[in-house]
């Protein structure tokens, strides 16, 4: 059973005015890695807004995919298990279970660069603490690593 996502508000981009600037409360030496002040934060929750119902679509689909390839199985009598459609029906809704998987990954890693939108801890690797560039993010917007420490990670 998947997860059911929780429906995001609906940000309005434009019109959205700028948050009022934080007064510093924090020490000098501050550990919490701040959103450059280039990014283009309002574009790039667009982008994340527009994945997520992509993603979203994807995963309805998906689900209804399986319970059709599922509800389709069960018409397969029992003593045909050895037919080699029977085993096209598992392969399928193999895949589609492993895409369903991705697909909620993804949905989940989108709402959480979301979330550092908000908090204004996006766009900056979590390893190294460097900015990530525009042009990964344009990519990837979700990513949490710049691609030196994403490969570091995959290793
Ligand atoms: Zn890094």
């Amino acid at each position: 059973m998947p997860r059911k996502a929780p429906t995001a508000p609906r940000t309005t981009i434009r019109g959205t005015p700028e948050p009022a600037p934080v007064t510093p409360q924090t020490p000098p030496t501050q550990q919490t890695p701040q959103t450059p002040q280039d990014l283009d934060t309002a574009y790039f929750a667009r982008l994340i807004d527009e994945r997520m119902e992509h993603t979203r679509e994807q995963i309805s689909t998906l689900t209804a995919v399986i319970r059709e390839v599922t509800l389709a199985a069960k018409d397969i009598p029992a003593d045909d298990e050895h037919d080699p459609e029977g085993t096209t029906v598992s392969v399928e809704r193999a895949n589609e279970v492993a895409l369903l998987a991705a697909a909620e990954t993804s949905l989940i890693e989108l709402m959480e660069a979301r979330e550092r939108l908000n908090t204004d801890s996006y766009g900056i690797c979590e390893r190294c603490g460097t900015a990530i560039p525009t042009a990964r993010l344009e990519i990837r917007p979700e990513t949490r690593f710049c691609v030196e420490c994403a490969s570091v990670r995959r290793r």
